[in-house]
């Protein structure tokens, strides 16, 4: 793992998160309560302020304290869903060497369907994550970030016709039809900022 991956990693993520808080909050007022672009900000900020003690821990364990920091900063349901998907992806970062990205997304994808009684289909974060795992399944070696950029964008604009059955957004029924998912929005923020972080572009 290259040794300025976590200080890049947070600093892209909370950057992408602080630049997008109100299209965020514009989201969550047309199908929720309005907050999921200061809940993101919150968290992202925390991870932020604790970059250093994060920073110093190998990827499994700074990946898990990431999620920690979310599951405990964040009042929404955003918070303990995004922390489980960190604190999964951080149980299958492995010890050494290079990290699996579909393996660690997978363990991290599940977290959240569990947290969230939830899957793919339901409007929510999971219709970017789901798609995103799917295509780095798919993907040749030298195509990942490409192929996980595509299938974040495919699945964010995909929420919009859906229905929503899960979170805030169900209580509205047909009204929630129309509308991206802001959950969705968040998570191809951060997929994009992954992948920049990744091409060596942040
Ligand atoms: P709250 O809904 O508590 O106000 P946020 O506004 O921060 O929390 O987050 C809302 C987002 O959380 C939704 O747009 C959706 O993507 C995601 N979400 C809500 N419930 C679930 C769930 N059960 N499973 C997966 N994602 C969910
Ligand atoms: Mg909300």
């Amino acid at each position: 793992m290259a040794p300025d991956l976590l200080p890049r990693l947070i600093a892209a993520t909370a950057a992408t998160i602080a630049a997008h808080t109100e299209e965020l909050t514009t989201l969550d007022q047309a199908i929720g309560d309005g907050d999921h672009g200061v809940n993101m900000k919150r968290g992202f900020d925390a991870i932020a302020a604790a970059a250093e003690e994060i920073g110093a821990q190998p990827l499994g364990g700074a990946l898990q304290k990431a999620g920690m920091t979310l599951v405990m900063n964040v009042g929404g349901a955003s918070g303990p869903l995004y922390g489980s998907l960190l604190m999964g992806l951080g149980k299958a970062a492995g010890q050494d060497g290079d990290p699996d990205i579909a393996a660690m997304l997978a363990e991290g994808v599940a977290a959240v369907k569990k947290r969230g009684k939830s899957e793919a289909g339901e409007k929510t974060m999971l219709d970017v994550l789901v798609p995103v795992l799917e295509a780095l399944r798919a993907a040749e070696p030298g195509g990942l970030t490409a192929a996980a950029r595509a299938a974040a964008d495919r699945g964010l604009a995909a929420t919009e016709d859906m229905l929503a059955t899960k979170g805030r957004a169900s209580f509205l029924g047909e009204r929630s039809v129309g509308h991206l998912d802001p959950g969705a929005r968040s998570s191809a923020l951060l997929v994009h900022a992954v992948c920049d972080v990744i091409e060596g572009k942040a």
